[in-house]
């Protein structure tokens, strides 16, 4: 099913309290400039006190139990991608560098005519890099990157989210130039959640268009009042949210998002380019044509589908080892072989099907960006 989340083994974002520098298995780390709150904290001791400066600080009206929530679970740190970890959605890399990197980079030079949309969605089948593009962005523009996934935020804290909402904005204007990205945004601004939905899903939604539109308002170059300014940068404030399902958005909402951002499937060059990175590094025996043939089976697989089938294949030299694995050195495992992926071809499947990919193709056409 389309709506599924594809079960790579890859640690996706998750919302627990991220205390170390995690560095993503695809990049060589060259020294950090992402902004976070703690760039340089090496201990749970720095960080909490930099969580406690925050909480000194707190700008009135923000609730100090959410606040601290969103401190802990919501904003990542030191979890860097860089442009250059993704393969292709060049188009989609042009469009927020423009939109959103260089505008928090330059805010001088982006303004009246220029000033930059207040909001991008990324849409597509599950697996295709909206996670990366969201985190590249926060690393590339040295934002504070928020990263809430709306059906944790109305189910897991129900009856608490509008708050947390409000919380939320309050700290990203707080802490700005900021990045909230909220995945699955169709669980947030569904057609549904307006109609017989649960109350609190339905006020979370309310909370969320209209701090939504204060920032948008901001950008409109409308004059901050004092108290506003006091609150924080709410021009340097950028919503990205991504979904699966665009077409469950409600049409009033899906207009609030003046860009739409299809990421596809990886065409070929993709993923030659995808599978070609991910073996770089490893003890290897594929030959180019080895890999063409690679390329062309993939057809149909989302990057997290290619990196979940590179995964298994990597595992073929020790799965025929058995239980010698535990004592043959090192040098002696053997390279991994073409044969590896085939194998691993009759269980890793691609996630979406070809009606499923259909769907996404009729509404970008209708209502997104390409590239
Ligand atoms: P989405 O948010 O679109 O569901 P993610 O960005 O979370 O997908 O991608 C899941 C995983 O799949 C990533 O961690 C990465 O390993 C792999 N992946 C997906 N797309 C790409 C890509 N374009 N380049 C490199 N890796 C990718």
């Amino acid at each position: 099913a389309i709506s599924q989340r594809n079960g790579d083994s890859v640690p996706r974002r998750k919302p627990t309290p991220i205390t170390r520098r995690e560095t993503p298995p695809s990049s060589e780390q060259e020294t950090s400039d992402h902004r976070t709150i703690d760039s340089d904290a090496e201990d749970e001791d720095e960080e909490n006190s930099d969580v406690a400066k925050i909480m000194e600080k707190l700008p009135k009206g923000i609730d100090p139990q959410s606040a601290k929530q969103i401190l802990n679970d919501i904003v990542v740190r030191g979890d860097e991608v860089h442009w250059d970890d993704i393969a292709g959605l060049e188009g989609a890399k042009k469009a927020l560098k423009e939109a959103v990197v260089y505008p928090f980079l330059r805010p001088d030079l982006f303004s009246g005519l220029r000033e930059p949309a207040r909001g991008m969605l990324l849409f597509g089948p599950p697996g295709t890099g909206k996670t990366m593009l969201a985190r590249a962005v926060a690393t590339e523009s040295k934002s504070t990157f928020f990263s809430i996934s709306a059906s944790s935020l109305t189910s897991k804290w129900h009856g608490e989210s509008e708050k947390l909402v409000r919380a939320l904005f309050g700290l990203a204007k707080a802490l700005a130039p900021s990045i909230i990205f909220v995945d699955e945004i169709d669980s947030l601004l569904s057609a549904r959640s307006s109609g017989s939905e649960h109350e609190a899903s339905r006020r979370s939604k309310t909370e969320f268009l209209v701090q939504w539109s204060d920032l948008q308002r901001a950008a409109a170059g409308r004059e901050q009042t004092s108290r506003e300014k006091k609150e924080g940068d709410a021009s340097r404030v950028l919503v990205l949210a991504a979904t699966n399902l665009p077409w469950d958005i409600d049409e009033a909402a899906r207009r609030r998002f003046v860009r739409r951002q299809y990421i596809p499937l990886p065409e070929q060059h993709v993923r030659e380019q995808q599978l070609r990175k991910l073996i770089s590094h490893q003890h290897h025996e594929l030959s180019d044509a080895d890999i063409q043939v690679l390329v062309q089976v993939t057809e149909g697989f989302s990057g997290s589908d290619i990196t979940a089938l590179a995964k298994d294949a990597a595992m073929g030299p020790l799965r025929n080892l058995g239980e010698a694995l535990l004592h043959t050195p090192m040098d002696q495992i053997r390279a991994i072989i073409f044969q590896d992926f085939e194998a691993s071809l009759y269980s890793i499947r691609p996630s979406v099907s070809p009606d499923g990919l259909r769907k996404y193709e009729e509404w970008a056409k209708e209502f997104g960006e390409r590239g």
